[in-house]
């Protein structure tokens, strides 16, 4: 899953940054409005963290902004103590939930999932696909009771099909929900990914399609 931290204070932008790259999340960072702006104009993220006191554009601009374009990608915004007015303010330009610094790492990842869920209308923290699931919380993939080892990537890559299962998903968009702005990443490097993810899954049935020249579609065991 694709993410951009937008935070001003580098020790807590790394910090995230870090700890949700670990999470698995393909995470980018803004470290001011303006480039927060460019950034949720151009890439398509499936979730947002936004801090609201920013030099510059302050975030509660940039969400402006955000939803003047009409975009719907979930944000949390995270404000200070004494700013609970920004908090009211922010959520009445359409942000998803808040954090209050200093706030705890593993609920923020939780508040993130929720986040991701609502988007989704699936309902539930795992994905089922026949005996195929997927544990967004633990990140751990199973056919029936077993679990398939797969490296991070492959597990978003995974999450990623699993998510739209049933619909084709173009390179271009998992290049955008894999990787971030620091990689080079390559259709090539998608299609190894691929090959590699194929060759796990394969041995249980479950079947990832190419739709050529449009991109890839994973199907349900039984089919
Ligand atoms: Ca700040």
């Amino acid at each position: 899953m694709r993410i951009l931290i937008v935070e001003d204070d580098a020790v807590l932008a790394d910090g995230l940054t870090r700890t949700l790259r670990q999470s698995g999340y393909a995470a980018d960072c803004a470290n001011n409005g303006e480039q927060a702006d460019s950034a949720l104009s151009n890439e398509n993220y499936d979730v947002v963290i936004l801090d609201l006191g920013l030099p510059g554009m302050d975030g509660l601009e940039v969400l402006r902004r955000l939803r003047t374009r009409k975009s719907t990608v979930p944000v949390l915004i995270l404000t200070a103590r004494d700013a609970l007015d920004d908090r009211v303010r922010g959520l009445d330009l359409g942000a998803d939930d808040y954090m209050v610094k200093p706030f705890d790492p593993p609920e923020l990842e939780a508040r993130l999932r929720a986040l991701l869920r609502r988007g989704q209308a699936s309902g539930g923290g795992e994905l089922r696909i026949g005996e195929l699931s997927f544990d967004a919380a633990t990140r751990c993939a199973r056919i029936g009771k077993q679990i398939i080892e797969l490296s991070p990537r492959e597990l978003s890559l995974l999450e990623v099909l699993m998510r739209r299962a049933g619909k084709v998903v173009g390179k271009e968009q998992l290049l955008e929900h894999l990787y971030t702005w620091d990689e080079e990443a390559t259709s090539n490097a998608i299609e190894v990914l691929m090959h590699r993810l194929r060759r796990k899954l394969d041995q249980h049935g479950v079947i990832i399609r190419t739709v050529r020249g449009l991109g890839y579609m994973l199907d349900s065991p039984e089919v």
